[in-house]
């Protein structure tokens, strides 16, 4: 495809008060091994909204750069660069959100997330150029075909979120043997819970404290029951599980208290991965999972080949992640969206172009 290089694009940055900036960048030229990608969706993360979007909290592979944000990107292949291995122009695709060195022993694993490389490992809407722009430039060992049955509302998802609950989940493993606990009912919340669902589980149980939540969790139909967090939420687990607590829980909260119900609501043997970031927990390790043989685990993002498993899963399974999309946004109204997602009160988020934008969806 031709592009014309005369005119500019837009791209979003975050300047770390609540507020979206909006700059004029050249429209880049793909290298060698790189490709520049037409943009069709974008959701925002909730790790946007802790480290960069109120402030610059993070540092190291969390440290904003000041570059277009955006690292839940997915797009069409509209040029190459030289040197091309597998993609070619008009290809649709998702970007593993982190450029990794592709040489040490993390990315060698296909786990570019952890990438030890200082030099080269750089994420997309962190430390490099990200989706909230009209084009993305690219490497070709970034990104993962997305197949035509799914849109590109679907395929944002998967560059982060949805990798990241399937990492999880993977971890703890579920089936239909498994009632499965999900706290925290946010984007990543709601994906646990339509993931885990897809893998078979049988009772869906979600707790979180914004009532709101709740209710999209139910009206997707993700959920068998629901529970607002209170003091007694362990128990109403419990109860809701003839005594027993759920086989497999999901921390999506990244708060003290629905990580400890989380290892507390877990049955004897069973197993509980902690995916939501940030904060502490305090537990009694004795009582809380010795005793009672428990696991836990933590996950962290996930590898570029899960990701391509996760994408053929989906196919498979014939699940949507964009059903988990409450509200979409032009990029022109970003601020709005990030506002919104800011407050919580909603689904997941996406900033769309082209054939992913239907007008109607903006509230
Ligand atoms: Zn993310
Ligand atoms: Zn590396």
């Amino acid at each position: 495809m031709k592009i014309d290089r005369a005119r500019r694009m837009t791209g979003a940055i975050l300047p770390g008060d609540s507020t979206v900036g909006f700059r004029e960048y050249d429209i880049p030229v793909p290298g060698h091994g790189e490709v520049l990608i037409k943009t069709k969706s974008s959701t925002i993360c909730g790790s946007d909204i802790r480290a960069i979007y109120r402030e610059h909290l993070g540092k190291g592979p969390e440290g904003y750069q000041g570059v277009i944000a955006g690292h839940e990107p997915s797009g069409q292949i509209v040029e190459c660069g030289p040197g091309m291995r597998r993609f070619a122009d008009g290809d649709r695709v998702i970007i593993y959100h982190i450029s990794g060195c592709g040489l040490c022993y993390d990315c060698r694993r296909g786990y570019m997330i952890s990438c030890t490389s200082e030099e080269h490992r750089k994420a997309y809407g962190w430390q490099r150029d990200g989706g909230m722009a009209e084009y993305i430039l690219a490497e070709e060992k970034d990104l993962v075909l997305l197949p035509d049955s799914l849109t590109y509302t679907d395929g944002a998802q998967v560059a982060c979120g949805l990798g990241t609950v399937y990492e999880g989940l993977e971890k703890v493993g579920i089936s239909g043997n498994d009632a499965v606990l999900v706290v925290g009912l946010g984007p990543v919340g709601l994906a646990s819970l339509m993931l885990a669902k897809a893998m078979g589980a049988e009772k869906l149980i979600g707790v979180d404290v914004v009532p709101e939540r709740l209710d999209i969790a139910r009206d997707l139909g993700l959920v068998d029951e629901v529970l607002i967090a209170g003091p007694d939420t362990v128990e109403r687990v419990r109860a809701l599980t003839d005594g027993n607590g759920c086989e497999r829980t999901i921390d999506c909260s990244g708060s003290e208290k629905g990580r400890l119900t989380c290892i507390q609501a877990t049955r004897k043997w069973g197993k509980s991965v902690f995916i939501g970031e940030g904060g502490s927990v305090e537990f009694q390790p004795s009582p809380d999972i010795i005793h009672d043989q428990k696991t836990i685990f933590g996950s962290w993002v996930t590898s570029i080949w899960k990701m391509e498993e996760l994408v053929e899963r989906l196919v498979r399974w014939d699940i949507h992640p964009e059903d988990l999309v409450t509200h979409r946004f032009p990029l022109a109204r970003a601020g709005e969206a990030y506002t919104l997602m800011a407050d919580g009160k909603c689904g997941k988020i996406a900033i769309v172009f082209d054939e992913e934008v239907r007008s109607n969806e903006y509230p």
